[in-house]
């Protein structure tokens, strides 16, 4: 497992996806809502404490794995920061941040150049976001929303990324999968 590890998608519909965006220029965005509407359309999209969210915390939490929350220190504000293991874990809506080959991320039916152009900045948001966090020499794991639907298998991706066999019991060193932690990190 790599570093930024997504997980393949159960969802999978085999629907070609994944077009390019517009390009710049192409068209001009009139925005479809009013601005009440525009506003719970934006919090939806940057909502934290999401249901997912809450799942997989309390999933870190049975595993025995201590974290803090929504870091605004760090890039991007991530989900879940778990210091000691040098590692974030970011939970992701597989629609606004378009899981590829994913059921959940389904395509608009309706002002599709428009939502196209935002999905398009959620994932350059998301790239830019776990990049600098890679820099700072934090491990990222990416959580989609779909995985929650196999409990048992997110759970198991998870104890594996963080070296866990039984309820937060370290087996390994390694847990990194290749990306080595910065000197001095302990496992618990
Ligand atoms: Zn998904």
């Amino acid at each position: 497992m790599t570093g930024s590890a997504a997980a393949p998608c159960d969802t999978a519909s085999g629907e070609g996806r994944g077009k390019a965006g517009p390009q710049p220029g192409e068209f001009q965005v009139t925005d479809v809502f009013s601005k009440q509407k525009r506003s719970e359309v934006m919090a939806a999209i940057r909502s934290k404490n999401t249901g997912p969210e809450r799942a997989v915390r309390s999933m870190l939490h049975r595993l025995g794995l201590r974290f803090r929350i929504h870091d605004r220190s760090l890039p991007g504000t991530p989900d879940v920061v778990l210091a000691k293991h040098r590692t974030i874990v970011e939970v992701r809506g597989c629609y606004w941040h378009r899981h590829a080959r994913c059921m959940l991320a389904s395509d608009p039916l309706s002002h599709r150049r428009f939502w196209q152009a935002k999905f398009e900045r959620n994932m350059a948001r998301d790239k830019t976001n776990l990049r600098a966090l890679r820099k700072m020499n934090w491990r990222t794991v990416v959580v989609w929303e779909c995985e929650l639907r196999k409990p048992g298998r997110l759970e198991k991706r998870l104890r594996k990324a963080f070296g866990l066999r039984d309820r937060g019991r370290a087996v390994r060193q390694d847990i990194g999968g290749g990306r080595p932690l910065r000197p001095g990190a302990r496992l618990p």
